[in-house]
């Protein structure tokens, strides 16, 4: 094999993989150099059992843009969950569903449990997020997201009840310091589609975007080591390019090129099998002890369990006691502590690059004469990172054209 290529790219994650489709499908020949043992990075699953487990628990958004771009979508044989976010203290529990269809119920819900001003800045945000261009919610001065909800008129209470729940679970953020703009992005996707799992599960999305990438030259366990705007060193090898493309995680960009390096946010994620259950497709948030969102993955997956069995995972912030969020499960899905039977806990301490204020999405695709992407230098999210490989393609495409 040549070891000259137009470009080697360094990191299979959805960022590098993405930039390799663009390429590739351009005509250039590209080589994907990535340290582990599978394409995907932090998108992968493994099976245990005969129960499909991602790592970590994710969920992907048929209504990001640069998804749909990819032009992968259909491959993935997504399977949806029900619009909706039943939440749950213990005593009571009541449901946010989605507003295209239910503001109404969502009032009606909301109001036994809140100030009716509250249940109508609720809705009244979701309807906006979804009718409003992402460009114009990312508009104008960054604050906290914290700031931006008591901004928009909702109280305390309905924050720390329904608001921050949800978003403590997606952003992993205690405090709520991620960037607002980021947030609204965030109820957008959220208000515009319905989030769901791969039959196969998450890794259907990297393999898809690999299967995309026509002579696409990929090395794994290969990790890189050094390199130059024109070459690059891993531990077996040396491979020159006429451009090179660090699409790593931002901790290994800041040990390799020196860009900056937020820090991280941590998920803990238990897999439990369950009976098989019913009518159990929405999102469930317990926030009785801590807050941990609980989703019956085998309800719209069946193949990711063994045959009269239920997948459901639970994911949230920080440590917890197996034996508690086994027994708030049994608790939010009605079942006996002993029908549930841990399978695997993880504790993924490289989930999401730390965002805080201001979001800033236009920052250039290279560091010098190297190009440079991955979810850091977007949004901590399969959309971040897809958009963050697209740009450094266009960016490594004007300079070979040139
Ligand atoms: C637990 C968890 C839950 C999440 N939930 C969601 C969600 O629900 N929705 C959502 O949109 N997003 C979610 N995300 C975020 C999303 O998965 C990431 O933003 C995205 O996958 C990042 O892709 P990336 O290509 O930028 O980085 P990575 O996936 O980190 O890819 C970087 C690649 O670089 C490789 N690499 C590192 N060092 C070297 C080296 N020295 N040499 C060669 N290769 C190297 C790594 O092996 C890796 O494959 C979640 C992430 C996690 C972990």
């Amino acid at each position: 094999m040549p070891t000259q290529t137009d470009v080697v790219i360094v990191g299979a994650g959805l960022a590098g993989l993405r930039a390799a489709q663009l390429l590739t499908q351009r005509g250039f020949t590209v080589r994907l150099v990535d340290s582990s043992d599978h394409v995907g990075g932090r998108v992968h699953s493994s099976t245990t059992d005969g129960f499909i487990l991602d790592q970590g628990f994710q969920l992907i958004n048929p209504s990001y843009p640069e998804l749909v771009a990819s032009g992968v979508l259909e491959e993935l044989d997504l399977r949806s969950f029900a619009p909706a976010l039943r939440f749950s203290d213990g005593e009571t529990s009541f449901e946010v569903a989605d507003p295209r269809y239910a503001l109404m119920p969502n009032l009606r819900a909301l109001g036994g449990q809140l100030a009716p001003s509250d249940a109508f800045s609720l809705s009244r945000l979701l309807l906006a997020a979804r009718f409003t261009s992402a460009t114009r919610l990312t508009r104008g001065a960054d604050r906290t997201t914290l700031e931006g909800l008591l901004e928009v008129g909702l109280s305390p209470s309905v924050i720390n009840k329904v608001l921050q729940p949800f978003l403590r679970g997606t952003m992993l953020d205690e405090t709520l310091e991620t960037s607002w703009h980021y947030a609204q992005l965030l109820f957008k996707s959220f208000a515009s589609g319905r989030p769901g799992t791969p039959a196969t599960g998450v890794s259907a999305l990297p393999l898809a975007l690999l299967n995309s990438s026509p002579a696409l030259q990929l090395h794994l366990h290969e990790a890189v080591t050094a390199l130059t705007a024109t070459s690059v060193s891993t531990n077996t090898a040396s491979y020159s390019a006429r451009a090179v493309l660090v699409a790593t995680d931002q901790s290994t960009a800041a040990a390799l090129i020196g860009t900056p390096d937020t820090g991280w946010r941590t998920q803990t994620a238990y897999w439990f099998a369950t009976p098989q259950l019913e009518k159990s497709q929405q999102f469930r948030i317990d926030t009785k002890r801590g807050v941990w969102n609980m989703l019956d993955v085998s309800s719209v997956a069946p193949e990711r369990a063994p045959s009269g069995r239920g997948l459901v995972v639970a994911s949230g912030v920080g440590d917890r006691d197996d034996a508690l969020v086994r027994s708030d499960l049994a608790r939010l899905y009605d079942l006996d502590e002993g029908d549930v039977v841990l399978i695997e806990r993880q504790v993924v301490t490289r989930a999401l690059p730390k965002l805080t204020t201001p979001l800033n999405c236009t920052r250039p695709a290279s560091r010098g004469d190297l190009f440079v992407a991955g979810d850091w230098m977007q949004t901590p999210s399969i959309q971040g990172a897809l958009v963050s490989g697209r740009r450094a393609a266009d960016a490594i495409t004007e300079q070979l054209a040139a």
